[in-house]
């Protein structure tokens, strides 16, 4: 059963910050709730404490979408259906619109928010590997601070952050990407939809003359926490796109996740579908540019 908790609807940002900074009771943000409230029903420890949650639904500071010297700034309490619907996001981040696409149904991403989605630092959670290969950035703030990192700095192990008791994520920022760059983002759950994601990766990356200038490439749900592959991105660069090459690059994402997860049981068969995954997005993607 769902405990008796007070819920507080503070007007604006400032109000959430100095309620945030009182340390007697137990306070947890609810921005949609997808996460909470199925949370307190399941009496998940990370929730199950919670005396009082406050709502950000209603704040301005952490809604919205806007484009400003090179960098668009996405609100944390923006949803996934206000993202997909957005023209910035489908102009500049067609990666992120593809990955929350992908997420639950249309009910669940007309609640669920982008922050809601990172800040437990689930492995399944579908947008940190496109806001990492985004080079995002997260806005962080408390009543007597304020600071910016990046997303895969706050993101410190499994269900492991950064953020402290008296923090909120305010906005997201990406640096607009240059228009010669390519993507894709693929999710692979047991079924079509409202799926878990057993796989995700996202990659971006720009060609000159056949040879890869710049790759990212960023994984979630098989690695411990969705992350970027430097060794991999350095191992690329430089390179030209070629079958073989990119077969070879296929093959080594697979010896990277092993690096970050060890051998499993599920490794067996988990490796060569990312492999293939991950080749047949390179092959799309260097098509896509030629
Ligand atoms: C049926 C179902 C299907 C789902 N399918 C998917 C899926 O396919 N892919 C996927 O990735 N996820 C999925 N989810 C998980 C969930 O919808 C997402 O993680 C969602 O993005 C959480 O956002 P929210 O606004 O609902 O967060 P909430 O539940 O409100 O909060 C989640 C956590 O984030 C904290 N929080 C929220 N906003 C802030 C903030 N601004 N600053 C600091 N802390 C904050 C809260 O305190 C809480 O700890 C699914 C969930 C359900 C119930």
């Amino acid at each position: 059963m769902m405990p008796l908790i007070e819920i507080l609807t503070p007007k604006n940002l400032n109000e959430v910050l100095s309620i945030l900074s009182n340390h007697d009771k137990v306070l947890k943000i609810i921005a949609g709730g997808t996460d909470v409230v199925t949370g307190l029903k399941q009496e998940s420890n990370r929730f199950i404490d919670a005396e009082i949650l406050i709502d950000i639904n209603h704040i301005a500071e952490v809604k919205g979408i806007e484009q400003r010297n090179g960098k668009i700034s996405i609100g944390a309490a923006t949803t996934f259906t206000e993202i997909y619907k957005n023209q910035i996001a489908s102009k500049e981040l067609p990666i992120l619109k593809k990955a929350v696409s992908t997420i639950g149904s249309l009910q669940i991403r007309n609640r669920a928010t982008i922050a809601g989605n990172f800040v437990n630092n689930a492995p399944c959670a579908d947008t940190v590997p496109a806001l990492l290969i985004y080079n995002a950035t997260i806005e962080i703030e408390s009543i007597n601070s304020k600071r910016e990192i990046s997303l895969q700095e706050f993101l410190q192990g499994p269900y492991k952050t950064q953020l402290k008791k008296d923090e909120i994520v305010t906005r997201i920022n990406i640096p607009v990407p240059p228009k010669t760059f390519v993507g894709d983002f693929y999710k692979l759950g047991r079924r079509q939809a409202v799926a878990i994601s057993r796989i995700t990766l996202a990659v971006l990356m720009e060609l000159k003359e056949n040879n890869i200038n710049e790759i990212r490439i960023a994984s979630g749900a098989a690695t411990p926490i969705g992350t970027r592959f430097p060794d991999l991105e350095k191992f690329a660069e430089g390179k030209v796109v070629n079958d073989n090459f990119l077969r070879s690059l296929a093959s080594k994402i697979g010896d990277e996740i092993i690096k970050l997860t060890g051998l499993r049981w599920s490794s067996e068969y988990k490796l060569p579908v990312v492999q293939q995954m991950f080749y047949q997005m390179l092959n799309r993607m260097t098509k896509r540019i030629k």
